[in-house]
């Protein structure tokens, strides 16, 4: 394999949700990838069990994603999209709306995750407005939500760790109660079956909040915090409830999205609709950084038809509609389509969840929860010191040729979903050896 040659300076940059200096101390380095892999600079293997960052579904280096956006640079580096436009953003959107669920066929483009979710709010508190409901100024997030960094995001999201640095958030957030239950639920597979009802708390806060509330915003499976698996019943509840009282429900799909749970999107494998959806990641595979919103088509319509002439939603960015990031969205969706990824992700979905729940009975896992492509492995924390059991078992994992994901002491695998039984072979092997190892 290869040699690519080491970085001489690794202080200059500040790595994001890192523990900086002990990456420089002792740095593990991602030079390459292909397929299912991930090579170091010195040319070692090492199988991507997190598609990234829970984004490169269709796998590594796709030449058709290549392709596209070198031919597209060479047309057009670069126009902008307010009030003027290019014809491939165009093209994406409306590929893009081919494969959002029935009547959201309308999009705005943003560049990440974080951009999507605020997005999303914008999109919500201007929608209230222009339908005459200009109370409606208040959100609901979830306990343990993850929306991004944005400060809209982080407001609605509910990880204390993401907050305590940053002072006052967005005002007019409350939030539900998250629906992790391990007295109940621990080992579930699939959905597990208790906590319908803490959906029931939205009744609450609407009776305290009144006809103030603007949407309720949740991932259908919360990822980053450490995979949180929705009860059944739960979102249909949540639906019923937005509905009866006149609140958008948001769904941020950033992870749900692109096949990753056996669907295009998790509302269509979860049953439920929802009426803004955020998505990023696997949209352009994350080959260029691209974040959309789709929204119900009325709730374009109410904006943009409320205003006679001129600009109908002050929010936009530089960026949306990159041309390259169109390429790259139209090449990832091609491939979503012509490999039909939701079902290769359908196809090997109960082979990944064995391998995940034969980890049941190592020292300190204390749960094992999966649904997809997604599976999440939770272990008792050392006594005292939060997070290290994970954080040593990953380095273990990554020094063996695998990549895992933690968070706290949950670890999340989220592979690509080119996946074959092999690779789920190799990632629960190699992962139960570093979990007894660390035990021993
Ligand atoms: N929303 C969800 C559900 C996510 O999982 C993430 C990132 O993991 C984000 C938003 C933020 O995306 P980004 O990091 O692209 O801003």
């Amino acid at each position: 394999m290869n040699q690519i040659s080491r970085p001489n300076n690794l202080e200059a940059f500040w790595m994001p949700y890192s523990d900086n200096k002990y990456f420089k101390d002792t740095p593990r380095l991602l030079a390459r990838a292909e397929g299912m892999h991930y090579y170091t600079p010195e040319g070692r293997e090492v199988l991507d069990g997190t598609a990234g960052l829970w984004c490169s579904n269709a796998g590594h280096g796709r030449r058709e994603i290549i392709e596209a956006i070198q031919k597209q640079a060479e047309i057009l580096d670069f126009a902008p999209t307010f009030q003027l436009g290019h014809p491939i953003a165009f093209e994406c959107a409306a590929r893009l709306a081919e494969i959002t669920p029935p009547g959201m066929d309308r999009v705005f483009f943003t560049n990440s995750g974080s951009e999507s979710a605020d997005t999303a709010i914008k999109i919500a508190l201007a929608y209230q407005k222009a339908r005459g409901q200009a109370q409606r100024v208040r959100l609901v997030g979830r306990e343990r939500g993850y929306h991004g960094v944005g400060f809209g995001g982080m407001s609605v999201g509910g990880i204390g760790g993401n907050r305590k640095q940053f002072g006052a958030m967005l005002p007019y957030v409350d939030h539900l109660p998250h629906t992790h239950d391990l007295a109940a639920n621990a080992f579930s597979r699939g959905t597990p079956a208790h906590g319908a009802h803490l959906a029931d708390q939205l009744e609450n806060l609407v009776a305290l909040h009144g006809d103030t509330i603007a949407a309720v915003m949740v991932e259908p499976i919360a990822g980053s915090t450490g995979v949180l698996v929705p009860p059944a019943g739960y979102l249909e509840r949540l639906r019923e409830l937005c509905t009866k009282h006149g609140i958008l429900l948001i769904y941020d799909e950033v992870i749900t999205g692109f096949g990753r749970i056996g669907k295009d999107f998790g509302t269509e494998r979860l049953g439920v609709q929802a009426d803004i959806m955020t998505m990023a990641k696997g949209l352009t595979n994350a080959a260029v950084p691209m974040g959309a919103v789709a929204v119900h088509n009325d709730i374009y319509d109410a904006i943009v038809n409320g205003v006679e002439n001129g600009i109908e939603l002050f929010h936009g960015y530089t960026y949306s509609g990159h041309p390259l990031a169109s390429a790259a969205a139209i090449a990832s969706m091609n491939i979503h389509r012509n490999e039909d990824l939701p079902g290769r992700a359908l196809a090997i979905e109960d082979y990944f969840a064995d391998g995940a729940h034969s980890l049941r009975g190592l020292p300190n896992v204390i749960d094992i929860r999966n649904f997809g492509l997604i599976a999440g492995i939770e272990l008792s924390p050392r006594p005292g010191k939060p997070t290290q059991r994970a954080m040593d078992i990953f380095r273990r994992c990554f020094d063996d040729g695998l990549l895992i994901r933690v968070t706290g002491d949950i670890i999340a695998l989220s592979p690509p979903l080119i996946i074959e039984k092999g690779h789920v072979d190799r990632i629960f092997n190699t992962l139960g050896e570093a979990i007894q190892a660390e035990a021993a």
